[in-house]
């Protein structure tokens, strides 16, 4: 598949931006107008008075060799969130292409397209929450150049079946994205090294969720090399800052930490399923494969509101299609799973 048909013709002749630092990254740096002093603040002797990378070489090299991939077939973001807005931005023309986004799943997938002037086309996941592929594709024409799949799916958690993305994937023209940021809590295995030889299939990654690095912003996708070029030339030159470079790099470094995070957290979830499955004021509790749970309730509103008094933030999900009276739990730490079941047990209904 040529995936260049597929990308709107004024990104594919682009003629990107190019920055100081694509030329030259060392010698005597007097083209970027930098403060060549210093800067006012140190840290961990990252030059913060420099312009990072804007090819993010080394981080993207540790990422590939991460899922077994070479680092053409990395893209980073800030957050999955710029990738999938850059994604809907090379892709679909404003006012005339869409993207298939399943019901329910994570929410800016339609916000980005909202943003773009896409046109979202919702296809409803069936009553087990799997992929209805046959509606899914009776909905995509020529126009549909994206469909966002998100497995284990957020508010879910279930993973998607892999026999069904792969067919999708092969039927179809558009870009399938699998947004797998909560696969490190499942055991099912994950499609990046499919993507990396696949045009049309992407998958996303963060280091958000299992690495417990939200707040350096990092996510990534990992595509066949034709979509990354195409990436790279329309993402913010520096989009990757220096701190957050080389806080990931350390990050990776700790793969064993990040698992040791992974396995206390799939501890919890069976235990606070198996909890919450006990109170008679929870109707079902879904199976999860990622770090949080759906639970049904009888009074999924008066829960969340009574939980938010007693300080306990929960996600109410309840007005999501096939999601009536769910709310979305973060697992915690025992601690706080310990204390948002007590509170849950003094709930008068
Ligand atoms: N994808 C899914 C399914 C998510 O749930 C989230 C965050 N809640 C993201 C992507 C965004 O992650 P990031 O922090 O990498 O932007």
């Amino acid at each position: 598949m040529n995936i260049e048909e597929r990308i709107r013709p004024n990104i594919l002749n682009l003629k990107p931006y190019r920055s100081a630092r694509h030329d030259f990254a060392s010698g005597m740096l007097l083209d970027a107008n930098e403060n060549s002093y210093g800067s006012v603040i140190e840290f961990d002797e990252v030059p913060l008075h420099r312009y990072p990378d804007p090819f993010q070489t080394t981080l993207r090299s540790n990422i590939a060799d991460l899922h077994g991939v070479k680092p053409e077939n990395i893209f980073l973001g800030v957050g999955s969130d710029e990738v999938i807005s850059l994604l809907i931005t090379i892709f679909c023309e404003p006012r005339t292409d869409a993207v298939v986004i399943t019901a329910p799943t994570y929410g800016m997938y339609r916000v980005a397209a909202d943003i773009q002037g896409a046109r979202p086309l919702t296809s409803l996941l069936t009553r087990e929450f799997q992929l209805n592929t046959q509606q899914l594709l009776s909905i995509t024409d020529t126009h549909t150049k994206l469909i966002f799949c998100c497995s284990p799916n957020n508010p879910t958690g279930n993973v998607l079946r892999r026999y069904d993305i792969i067919g999708l994937c092969a039927a179809t023209r558009s870009v399938l994205v699998v947004d797998e940021a909560y696969a490190n809590f499942s055991n099912v295995e994950s499609l990046a090294d499919q993507a990396a030889c696949t045009p049309n299939l992407v998958v996303l990654r963060t280091l958000s969720k299992a690495w417990g690095l939200a707040g350096i912003r990092l996510g990534y996708a990992v595509a066949h090399p034709s979509v990354v070029n195409v990436l790279m030339k329309v993402k913010p030159p520096y989009n990757i800052n220096a701190v957050t470079s080389r806080l990931a790099l350390q990050a990776l470094e700790r793969k064993g930490e990040m698992q040791r995070f992974v396995d206390a957290i799939v501890t919890e979830r069976t235990k606070l399923a198996d909890t919450l499955r006990l109170l008679p004021i929870v109707e079902r509790v879904f199976p999860s494969e990622a770090n949080f749970l759906l639970a049904r309730f009888k009074n999924a509103s008066a829960v969340y509101h009574y939980l938010a008094r007693r300080g306990i933030i929960v996600r109410d999900r309840s007005t999501e299609p096939l999601l009536e009276n769910c709310l979305r739990i973060t697992v915690g730490t025992p601690a706080e799973n310990n204390a948002l079941i007590n509170a849950l047990k003094e709930f008068v209904g």
